[in-house]
């Protein structure tokens, strides 16, 4: 299995670490040209959301990766990978890929409460530690999105058919069973 994982900005050194423990193979994806290989996945990583969202657009990659996910090619997005999926952002007036029903608040935890642990319950998984940095989350899902996990009242994992999102990172625990649960989806 090969995923194709963006590395225009953010944490993609670990989702690329955690992959290949996992057995599957991975490959980087910097710029257009890069779509045209051939790959089973994808992996959006956390980072900064304006940022990855403006390099996808400068870039030309955004149509063409809107059009791969809209025909049905798995991804998993973490964080800001989480934002660029989500079809509404309510703090944000951009729409950047727009694939999923989801509706997102980012940076949501405010200053404060900026990066924090925490260990919930994620449907189909189990129990889980969860990081979250300076995280969104998921306001409300619709259509045939569905909530996985709810941490102190609110969405912070979502699947819609083969897309598949969290507002934590867990790329940066020692725990793989989200990467594994995406992997399975394929
Ligand atoms: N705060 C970032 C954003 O709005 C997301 C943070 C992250 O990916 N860890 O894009």
């Amino acid at each position: 299995m090969r995923i194709g994982v963006f590395c225009l900005q953010g944490a993609f050194i670990e989702h690329i670490r955690m992959l290949e423990r996992l057995g599957a193979e991975t490959f980087e994806i910097r710029q257009k040209s890069d779509l045209d290989r051939t790959f089973d996945g994808l992996v959006i990583p956390g980072g900064e959301s304006t940022v990855i969202g403006k390099l996808l657009g400068d870039l030309g990659m955004t149509n063409d990766v809107r059009g791969m996910i809209k025909s049905g090619m798995p991804v998993f997005g973490t964080c800001a990978g989480l934002i660029l999926l989500a079809r509404h952002i309510a703090n944000d007036p951009h729409v950047y890929l727009g694939t999923m029903d989801i509706s997102v608040r980012r940076n949501a935890y405010g200053r404060q409460l900026g990066s924090f642990a925490a260990t919930a319950e994620m449907k189909g998984i189990g129990t889980i530690p969860m990081t979250f940095i300076r995280a969104p989350y998921i306001e409300s899902v619709s259509g045939d999105a569905e909530a996985l996990s709810v941490v102190d009242g609110h969405i912070v994992a979502a699947r819609q058919g083969k897309q598949l999102v969290t507002a934590f990172h867990p790329e940066l625990t020692d725990d793989t069973r989200v990467h594994e649960y995406f992997l399975n989806m394929i």
